[in-house]
């Protein structure tokens, strides 16, 4: 069980979830934001392109996104598994990503969700301080993950496991291990 997708509200806590089940599980981290981050630390042209929409909270175009995932894709490191954190964020990137691993003969084994209040995570977001987590920035990413990102869960149907992400850190990994476990 080792292509998974993560899903949760903004705050939610899955980049520290996944970098903690990505040495458990032993497959590679794949975060669409930290890639997007790294374009533009680095100045390139996709992070100059892409700036504006991670300052704004909103979702970079499809197109775009779905290319640097496909291309992440496709190294080697990713060929026995991943852990996606933050892609698909919508039913069109799923569709996308659906076909990106059928080409290959691979497929999804699960989707976690991470279940927590919305109060919970503007919390955390303010208490994280980066550039794009001032209030309206937030609400603004909450309501695309409520518009856009949610209706993944009923796309992805018996595959999703949801997982409470209130908690201890080490005990909400153990709870995603085990939910894991229990569905192979
Ligand atoms: P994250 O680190 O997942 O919170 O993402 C930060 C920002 O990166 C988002 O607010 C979007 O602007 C952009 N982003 C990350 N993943 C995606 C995606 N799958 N599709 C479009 N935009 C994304």
């Amino acid at each position: 069980m080792t292509r998974v997708v993560l899903v949760g509200p903004p705050g939610a806590g899955k980049g520290t979830q996944a970098t903690a089940l990505s040495e458990q599980l032993g497959v590679p981290h794949i975060s669409t934001g930290d890639l997007f981050r790294a374009h533009i630390a680095n100045n390139t042209e996709l992070g100059q392109d892409v700036r504006r929409y991670l300052d704004s909270g909103q979702l970079v175009p499809d197109e775009v996104t779905n290319e640097m995932v496909r291309e992440r894709l496709e190294e080697p490191d990713a060929r026995a598994g991943f852990l996606l954190d933050g892609f698909p964020r919508n039913v069109g990137q799923a569709e996308v990503l659906g076909k990106i691993l059928s080409s290959t003969g691979q497929a999804i084994d699960a989707v976690v969700e991470f279940k927590v209040d919305e109060d919970v995570v503007v919390k955390r977001l303010l208490a994280r301080g980066r550039t794009d987590d001032n209030e309206d920035v937030i609400r603004r990413r909450q309501e695309i993950y409520r518009s856009e990102t949610a209706p993944l869960l009923s796309y992805y149907g018996d595959s999703v496991i949801t997982v409470d992400a209130v908690g201890e850190v080490g005990d909400i990994t153990e709870r995603v291990l085990s939910a894991l476990r229990d569905r192979t």
